[in-house]
């Protein structure tokens, strides 16, 4: 529970509020709305919804 803070495009955010170039993240690795807990069953929605924006962020990032 909890972990990395990511912004609303999966990208991660250093302790200064600022975004780590280049690096994603969804999932258990990432904090969440539920910060360091979360109610049961919310993960699945959690994972499968930030985990697509991820891809998606890191592919317009790249290309
Ligand atoms: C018993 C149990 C019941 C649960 N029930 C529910 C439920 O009913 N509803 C719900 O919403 N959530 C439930 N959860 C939580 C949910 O399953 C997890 O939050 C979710 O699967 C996490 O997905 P993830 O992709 O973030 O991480 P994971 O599913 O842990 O995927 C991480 C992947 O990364 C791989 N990996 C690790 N290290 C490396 C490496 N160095 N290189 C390459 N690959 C690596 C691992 O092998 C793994 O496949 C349950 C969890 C458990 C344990």
């Amino acid at each position: 529970m909890g972990g990395l803070k990511i912004d609303t495009k999966a990208r991660v955010i250093n302790k200064d509020g600022d975004v780590i170039k280049g690096l994603y993240a969804a999932g258990e690795v990432a904090g969440g709305i539920h910060a360091g807990n979360r109610l049961g069953g919310n993960s699945l929605a959690d994972i499968f919804t930030f985990g697509k924006i991820a891809a998606n962020t890191a592919f317009e990032e790249n290309n």
